[in-house]
């Protein structure tokens, strides 16, 4: 997968060097790039902010160095490469949308900062990415840098290869709509706490029962509006006494 990452801080970005993600670099499953807006101006100060028309308080981030980068990193291929454009004003990002993504030959995130990107950049980068804006969730952030932090990796890691045990994947939270279980390992007693019998016992099927309690259990308790959501027939008997 090609990603693009645009910002007038790509310092923030080198984060995507380290742990599995930068190991995923390394070994070629993941080219990533990341540009400096300011090398898209061509005033001496490097110029990427304006006021606002209409007025009001802030800078918004001028359109013509957002289209000479875009334009430098759309690629000459037939796929119209995924434009997404952190924002707490899109749609928020979710597990559902990280497999998604997933699939794509080529992300692209402009990162905005200030008030964000005059609108009209949105509307032309239509005619050659298909665009998204997307938030990381109910919050403001000075800029979009933190949320590609996360959404590269969210999807980075779902990409073939990136995670060594592609089964580490499947039980994760969000993977079926519920919470994870509880995890635990050595030592099996630690400060008077000990680890539920029932994970010593060698019994894979009471192990898997008291797994899936767990997890209902706990999704009731921490993410009620989750359960709401869940396909009724993924249930069976015990979950439903559960
Ligand atoms: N005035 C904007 C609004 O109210 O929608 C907020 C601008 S914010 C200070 C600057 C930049 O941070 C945004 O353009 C966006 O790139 C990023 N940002 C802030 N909150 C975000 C969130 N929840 N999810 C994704 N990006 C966010």
């Amino acid at each position: 997968m090609r990603i693009d990452v645009v910002s007038i801080f790509p310092e923030y970005l080198a984060a995507l060097e380290l742990s599995l993600i930068g190991k995923a670099r390394q070994e070629g499953l993941l080219d990533l790039a990341v540009h400096d807006l300011r090398d898209f101006t061509t005033d001496r100060h490097r110029t990427v902010d304006d006021t606002p028309y209409g007025g009001g308080a802030g800078m918004v981030m001028k359109p013509e160095p957002w289209a000479q980068a875009l334009d430098a990193v759309a690629g000459d291929g037939d796929e119209r490469p995924v434009l997404i454009v952190p924002s707490p004003a899109g749609a928020v990002f979710t597990q559902a949308m990280a497999y998604e993504l997933a699939e794509e030959k080529q992300l692209v995130f402009a990162c905005g900062r200030y008030e964000g990107i005059d609108e009209r950049v949105l509307e032309w980068a239509g005619e050659r990415f298909d665009v998204r804006p997307v938030s990381l969730g109910d919050y403001v952030l000075n800029g979009g840098e933190v949320a590609v932090l996360a959404m590269v990796e969210a999807v980075g890691r779902l990409v073939p290869g990136v995670v060594g045990n592609p089964e580490s994947l499947v039980e994760e939270s969000h993977s079926d709509g519920l919470l994870e279980y509880p995890v635990y390992t050595k030592p099996s007693a630690w400060r008077e706490r000990a680890v539920p019998e029932v994970l010593l016992s060698g019994n894979h099927g009471k192990i898997a029962r008291f797994r899936r309690d767990e997890q209902l259990q706990r999704t009731a308790a921490r993410r009620p509006d989750l359960l709401e959501k869940l396909d009724a027939s993924t249930l069976d008997k015990a979950d439903r006494a559960t």
